[in-house]
């Protein structure tokens, strides 16, 4: 499994001090936070794009780097990272060739379905309330989630009016940026 070899490696890494280059406080010395793709291409592309080294920045990622709703897991943690944490720019950055552009939620759910999920699981799920093909669905262009999630943010009634947030949309090959919205804040 790939855990042994991770537990095999860190055993190394701690006892021969490797941490001691990364070794930095918990508050971001840049000030600012980041919502992006777990797109694999971007680990460390997009760091190294924006030079961002460990301890300069929060970075919250979810599949298409997206805000799915006001009160959805990465609006928490925005406000935590403005709020606690001293954050005081947001920055969303989507990409091109994202998996989650078009993603047909249909296919994600025969996915599921050769994975032993079965029609009461999704009978379960809907009888929570949740409308899993909303759900489950991607975005049309990356452009417009990015405009979506900014939007989301800059309309929320507990984001501090003075914080800037800004869209943008990173090449997962060049690393090239584009600025989708500049945020200026008030
Ligand atoms: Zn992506």
């Amino acid at each position: 499994m790939y855990l042994d070899e991770i537990l095999e490696h860190n055993k190394q890494f701690v006892e021969a001090k490797h941490y001691e280059p990364h070794q930095t406080s918990k508050l971001p010395n840049q000030k600012s936070v980041i919502l992006t793709c777990m797109d694999t291409r971007l680990i460390e592309l997009l760091p190294a794009a924006m030079n961002i080294k460990n301890g300069d920045v929060k970075m919250i990622k979810n599949a298409g780097g997206v805000i799915t709703g006001p009160y959805d897991s990465v609006v928490r943690s925005l406000l935590i990272a403005i709020n606690v944490l001293q954050a005081e720019e947001v920055l969303i950055i989507g990409h091109k060739d994202c998996g989650m552009q078009k993603l047909d939620p249909s296919f994600v759910m025969e996915q599921m379905s050769q994975r032993q999920v079965e029609n009461k699981d999704f009978q379960a799920v809907a009888d929570a309330g949740i409308d899993i093909k909303e759900w489950l669905a991607g975005f049309e262009t990356v452009e417009q989630s990015v405009e979506s999630s900014v939007d989301i943010l800059k309309k929320h009634p507990l984001m501090p009016a003075h914080i800037p947030v800004h869209g943008l949309v990173i090449s997962p090959e060049t690393g090239e940026l584009s600025l989708v919205a500049r945020g200026y804040g008030e």
